[in-house]
């Protein structure tokens, strides 16, 4: 018989697997963790031990793991079809689900295209923005604006409008030019100026770059609200309307990376809603499946789509595609989900929770090296710092947010850091208790990292 224990597996792992975002060298005293199961917000590894997924398995999950409703409506699909070539032939959860995107986010988006993975939605927003131009008689703009401390994904084109610079700076020279333009992240904001306030000055260099590059640039692309792989940095929805409204003024598109903050992670179903703006691109990702499987979706207007529809010859057509375009169980996995939304009064339930996350985390804001507790709806972040006077960061090298997730393990908590940043991004099936227990193994494991 095989031997299934954690051990065991690990050592199978490390043998053929190269995980990802990973120096695998630190699995040389970071254990690695094989999940046998995972019920709710709860993960447990093949020794009994238990994990509270406080991240929500790399922001993806929203209504836990092994959730009954999305485990029968993938059944079901699974009895009668899995998958099908997505051009020239559709099928039933595809429609749906496209149906239910079109009426959930902001009004005027009308068209979903689908991809399998937020990168490559990515990906396909751009390419859309640019041949949008061109079929428009607008060939000379080919460059993207972006924003400093943004992420989109790691493919080259994603990592190019992206702007962290642990993930960019060894590919730079593989990557096109972008012009980025400084963040309107509330975090550098002046003592006792708002969030609004700083956010809509910082909108002045945004404002000049568009006046500047208009003629060569094809959009924006922005993440709304909160720019989560950038250490859960946020600003304020000013930001956004005052974007939507210089990008039609320069004739510039802008898109909106909802990959992350979609699916009422920022308290509204769409972050955009909080600005009442339509973007002309949305990505969508991550929550989109639940957690279950990848899919992604890229939901746009009436005038970009009329832009390519044409007489063949023409050759205006949107010639991308990916092998699992539109994959069935994907696509019913994100039925489900929305239906979860629509029945239970998700977007309700959360505003209660949010608070009780705010209850619980309240605690942290006089902590002497917490420089910052942060939060947007269903995101809650706590930025460890050496001076909290100055803001003076621990230097990354002594990877003090590694050790407060090493603790937190030891306590059953999964709480991976985004470096000296901790967060908690969990399910929304998340309880009171839960929340407390959280808190509490957060704090602890912040003092264990904290002390020299
Ligand atoms: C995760 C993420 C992506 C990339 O999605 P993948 O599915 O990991 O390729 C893009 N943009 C944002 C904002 C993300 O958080």
């Amino acid at each position: 018989m095989i031997l299934k224990t954690n051990q065991a597996l690990a050592q199978r792992d490390l043998a053929v697997l190269w995980h990802p975002c990973t120096q695998m060298h630190d699995h040389e005293t970071l254990p690695m963790i094989p999940i046998k199961k995972g019920q709710g917000v709860w993960l447990e590894d093949f020794d009994g031990n238990r994990y509270l997924d406080a991240v929500s398995s790399w922001w993806v999950n929203l209504f836990g793991h092994a959730n009954p409703a999305i485990n029968a409506a993938l059944k079901d699909q699974l009895d009668n079809l899995e998958h099908v070539i997505f051009a020239g032939f559709t099928h039933e959860s595809a429609i749906k689900l496209a149906e239910k995107l079109v009426e959930v986010t902001p009004i005027g988006l009308t068209r979903c295209f689908y991809a399998d993975n937020g990168s490559a939605a990515v990906e396909v927003a751009l390419k859309m923005s640019f041949h949008y131009w061109r079929n428009q008689g607008r060939p000379a703009k080919t460059k993207f604006i972006t924003l400093e401390n943004s992420y989109h994904g790691e493919t080259l084109g994603a990592l190019a409008v992206g702007n962290v610079p642990l993930y960019k700076e060894t590919y730079a020279p593989l990557l096109m030019d972008v012009i980025s333009v400084p963040s309107p992240d509330c975090y550098h904001r002046e003592a006792g100026e708002s969030w609004a306030d700083y956010s809509s000055r910082r909108f002045e260099l945004m404002e000049q770059t568009l006046q500047q590059h208009a003629d060569t640039v094809c959009a924006v692309i922005i993440e709304p609200l909160v720019q989560c792989a950038g250490s859960m940095r946020m600003y304020d929805a000013v930001y956004l309307k005052l974007l939507r409204e210089a990008c039609d003024k320069y004739q510039v598109h802008l898109i909106a990376d909802e990959i992350a903050v979609g699916f009422g992670r920022t308290g509204t179903l769409f972050a955009c809603e909080q600005a009442a703006i339509t973007p002309d691109f949305m990505c969508l990702s991550k929550g989109l499946t639940g957690g279950y499987l990848p899919l992604a979706a890229v939901m746009t207007t009436a005038l970009m789509y009329q832009a390519f529809y044409d007489d063949y010859v023409k050759l205006t057509a949107f010639l991308h595609s990916h092998s699992y375009t539109g994959n069935a169980l994907a696509c019913r996995a994100g039925v489900a989900t929305l239906e979860i939304f629509q029945q239970q009064g998700i977007i309700e339930k959360n505003r209660s929770l949010a608070q009780t996350m705010a209850k619980v985390a309240a605690r942290f804001h006089d902590h002497p090296h917490v420089a910052e507790v942060r939060q947007t709806g269903m995101i809650l972040a706590i930025e460890l710092v050496k001076n909290k006077a100055t803001l003076e960061p621990y230097p990354w090298q002594e990877r003090r947010g590694v050790k407060v997730y090493q603790y937190a393990l030891s306590k059953g908590v999964l709480l991976r850091p985004l470096g000296n940043v901790i967060y908690f991004m969990p399910p929304y099936i998340i309880t009171e208790d839960e929340l407390i227990l959280l808190a509490e193994v957060a704090w602890q494991g912040i003092q264990h990292a904290v002390k020299e």
